[in-house]
């Protein structure tokens, strides 16, 4: 998909948020939800999306709608550091087909770094099981302001 067209009520994400597909929640309110990544770049590899906005990506988000996202964002990566204590975080967020973009629902990723281990390629990552992604969660959650 480009960066152009209409939102799919379909994609994986709204249908996360409609329950229809489990998700391991790290936290949430009205506005965004912060959940672990299923195909994880590195150990606690968290995703922030908004529970209300179609937005696809970062292009047609509205601007009061990513002023919630990056707090959430922030909020998250400050837990994920105090939980896990990476060396360092990337934020990643990608729009398009050819931005890296594979689910069109606006999302940042969080991904913890090591020095001393390599993270995984977008789109390369082998999936996790639900019980390790859970654990990881529940530390991260511990640390939420
Ligand atoms: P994008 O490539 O659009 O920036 O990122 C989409 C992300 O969603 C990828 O990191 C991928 O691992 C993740 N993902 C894809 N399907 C699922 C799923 O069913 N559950 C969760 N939690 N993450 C998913």
């Amino acid at each position: 998909m480009s960066l152009y067209g209409d939102y799919d009520p379909d994609n994986i994400f709204a249908r996360i948020l409609r329950g229809e597909i489990p998700s391991v929640v790290v936290w949430e309110d009205e506005h965004v939800r912060a959940f672990m990544d299923v195909f994880p770049q590195s150990e606690g590899h968290v995703l922030v999306i908004s529970r209300t906005s179609k937005a696809r990506n970062i292009l047609d988000v509205e601007p009061e709608v990513l002023t919630r996202l990056m707090a959430a964002v922030q909020r998250t990566a400050r837990a994920v550091e105090t939980a896990l204590k990476p060396d360092g975080l990337s934020l990643m967020q990608f729009n398009g087909d050819a931005g890296g973009q594979t689910v069109f629902h606006l999302h940042f990723h969080i991904v913890p770094r090591w020095s001393d281990r390599a993270m995984k390629g977008h789109g390369h990552a082998p999936q996790a099981d639900p019980a390790t992604l859970e654990a990881l969660a529940q530390r991260i959650r511990a640390e939420l302001d």
